[in-house]
């Protein structure tokens, strides 16, 4: 068999959320069942025992990340490690207030959740407020941040957005990653909303160039349109991100457990706070991959 490795582990760093979207599969919410919270220390000492199981990318989510009041310390420490990269994922709402403290922490790359630029539509799909997102992407690029935005697409929702996302991406010097909708807490909603990325990547390719190619259905295509950088991703791709080994991502969730990335699957394996433990733990976790 060939060797599996861990290239990216993705770190819940809180179930609490400032938006209440309608369409949340509720990453990192609904994986807390402790009132553990780790600290930042905790974080980088997983992620350095991480390392030596592959870990060379890093991405923090949630929850909403920003909500931590530590969340530019843990960000310096693990800025501070020979990772390939740290990036986060931000409905984007604090963004503004943050934005030059993470940058300067050491924060290269975050990406912000905008599924429209139509204000009534986003209070509709989030509760939160479009202006204060859009000032999150204006002080990110003025920080000097590589900014992608992360827009779901919904049938009869925005599904008619995608040009003027990329319009608006491409004034604002950011890439975009189109998500197709995977199935969250209302089967309903999904039912009637969830489409197939298969027509706008068709129309992606007619209109721009392709810049990395689908070689297995867990590869991401990635398209340059307008000077835009796009990228799919659907919900078979899950651990997509690998090439040449067999490999899969992992996430820690915010009260100290490791578990696969897909959302169906409930298999926790809880970290201790020691380093011989960490290691258990992610010999643990690798062997419920490998078994699955
Ligand atoms: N609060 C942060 C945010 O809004 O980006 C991080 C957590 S959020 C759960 C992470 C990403 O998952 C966001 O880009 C969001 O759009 C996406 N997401 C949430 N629910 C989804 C669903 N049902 N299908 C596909 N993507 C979803």
């Amino acid at each position: 068999m060939r060797v599996l490795q861990i290239p990216s582990l993705r770190v819940s760093v809180t179930g609490r959320c400032n938006l209440r979207c309608v369409y949340c599969h509720g990453e990192g919410a609904q994986e807390v069942r402790s009132s553990r919270r780790l600290s930042p220390q905790e974080i980088e000492r997983i992620v350095r025992v991480g390392m030596g199981f592959g870990v060379r990318k890093v991405k923090l989510t949630g929850g909403e990340p920003l909500l931590r009041r530590d969340i530019a310390e843990l960000v310096r420490r693990l800025s501070a490690l020979p990772l390939a990269g740290v990036s986060l994922t931000t409905n984007g709402v604090l963004l503004a207030e943050l934005a030059e403290e993470l940058s300067e922490a050491g924060l290269a790359r975050v990406n912000v959740s905008l599924d429209t630029l139509d204000e009534r539509l986003y209070r509709r799909l989030t509760g939160g407020e479009l202006r204060r997102v859009l000032a999150g992407v204006e002080a990110a690029k003025n920080a000097g941040l590589r900014v992608e935005l992360n827009t779901v697409l919904m049938r009869g929702l925005n599904e008619g957005e995608v040009w003027g996302i990329l319009e608006f991406a491409s004034q604002h010097g950011c890439s975009v990653q189109l998500i197709e909708l995977v199935r969250g807490s209302s089967g309903e909603f999904y039912r009637r909303h969830h489409m197939s990325l298969e027509g706008v990547e068709a129309e992606l390719r007619r209109k721009g160039e392709v810049l990395r190619r689908r070689r297995s259905p867990h590869d991401r295509p990635v398209y340059l349109v307008r000077g835009v950088r796009v990228s799919l991703c659907s919900s078979v791709r899950s651990t997509a991100g690998c090439s040449g080994v067999r490999c899969s991502g992992l996430r820690l969730t915010a009260d100290g457990c490791l578990r696969s990335f897909s959302y169906s699957d409930s298999g926790r394996v809880e970290v201790p706070g020691d380093e011989e433990g960490i290691r258990r733990a992610f010999e643990l976790a690798l062997a419920r991959l490998r078994r699955r």
